[in-house]
């Protein structure tokens, strides 16, 4: 019996989830999003189970090189593209397919000679964050199909508010990138997760684009069954949570009405009480910002957190009729607990959490 908190990934939920995102992709390629350590979820473990995928991507060159290493031939896109000349060389060395967003990016395309790369030109059409501004888009692209280090030229842009069904940015960006591919053949992307399930309707406009092979779709947060529409869990979009993310109790103690709890003595308890103690704290990924208040599950029963989150070790009221004994189960997310629900007591987003896990114990993987 392993102490201390851990993740437990169930791989079988995310290829199921990677099935539902196909369907409601209606035949999009699926570029599955597997940067940060596959969200916590383990690159490599992630990778090999969703051997469908038509193209990877991850966000940094170190990423790709471990993918490459450990045997995956499936192409690996970087989006944000490479960030100095040298690592140019190396990432199409990797047979990398490269996002371009700046002029030193395109200039050093233009300076590598000879080559057969895969690139993805990026346009912002409203994150303001990567990408050249629209009005740049056809000089672009020209420039990219007479460069001779690029064999396979692409369109993409990334959606700014797609997880807001009721905000009008998303479909302000679809019109604006439909217009910027229409006179474009080939290949094309906007949907991350949001985009997919929050505005499945409005992809409709690209649908040409879809029926001949030419639109991809980018899922991350959904490939392991987090919401990323806001208000929503996994599980009402039909996705199941690929991580658990377990502890135990370690110590069980009395505590008496107006003793405070933890460093600082933050929380004081209103009642005769009775303790637990977790073995898990912000050491293992569970965020110091998740406050007293929040819940977590012990033998499946909902209970607060006590006090401030520490390196090793929470606090919980048990409640002074409280049964349990140490070595007791305790969820700190997963299934009866959306991660999505202790990311908003957090008052952050279920990303953060799920990425920030820090492996001290090592992940548990089953089917
Ligand atoms: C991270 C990322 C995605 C995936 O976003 P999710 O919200 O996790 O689906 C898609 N595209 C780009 C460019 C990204 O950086």
């Amino acid at each position: 019996m392993s102490f201390g908190a851990r993740a437990l990934i169930r791989l079988g939920a995310i290829r199921d989830n990677f099935q539902t995102i196909k369907e409601r992709s209606h035949g999009a390629r699926m570029m599955a999003v597997i940067k940060a350590n596959a969200y916590g979820h383990g690159l490599l473990p992630v990778a090999r189970c969703l051997a469908g995928a038509d193209c990877f991507a991850v966000a940094r060159l170190g990423e790709a090189a471990d993918l490459r290493e450990a045997g995956i031939d499936t192409p690996i896109a970087l989006p944000g593209g490479v960030f100095s000349e040298t690592d140019l060389g190396k990432a199409l060395d990797l047979e990398l397919q490269l996002g371009v967003h700046t002029e030193s990016q395109l200039a050093w395309l233009e300076q590598f000679g000879q080559a057969d790369a895969t690139i993805w030109l990026k346009i912002d059409t409203g994150m303001n964050r990567l990408g050249f501004p629209p009005h740049d888009a056809p000089t672009l692209i020209d420039r990219l199909q007479n460069c001779s280090a690029v064999g396979d030229l692409r369109v993409m842009t990334h959606l700014a508010n797609a997880d807001n069904v009721q905000d009008d940015t998303t479909a302000l960006q679809i019109g604006q990138f439909r217009k910027i591919v229409d006179a474009f053949d080939g290949h094309i992307s906007i949907a991350n997760s949001a985009g997919i399930l929050g505005w499945e309707k409005d992809l409709d406009v690209f649908a040409e684009h879809r029926s001949n092979g030419r639109l991809w779709v980018r899922p991350g947060l959904a490939l392991y069954g987090i919401s990323p529409l806001a208000d929503q869990c996994g599980a009402d979009l039909g996705l199941r949570p690929a991580m658990r993310f377990e502890s135990r109790l370690i110590a069980i103690k009395a505590l008496g009405k107006g003793e405070t709890v933890g460093y600082g003595g933050t929380w004081r308890s209103g009642r005769d009480t009775v303790l637990g103690i977790v073995a898990a704290g912000y050491g293992d990924g569970y965020s110091r910002f998740i406050p007293a208040g929040s819940p977590v599950l012990v033998n499946d029963r909902r209970v607060k957190i006590a006090g401030l989150v520490s390196m090793d070790l929470t606090a919980v009221d048990l409640g002074p009729a409280a049964t349990e004994q140490i070595g007791d189960p305790v969820l700190l997310w997963g299934d009866e607990l959306p991660v999505e629900e202790v990311a908003k007591h957090a008052g952050t987003i279920p990303y953060q959490l799920v990425c920030g896990i820090t492996n001290r114990e090592e992940s548990v993987y089953e089917d």
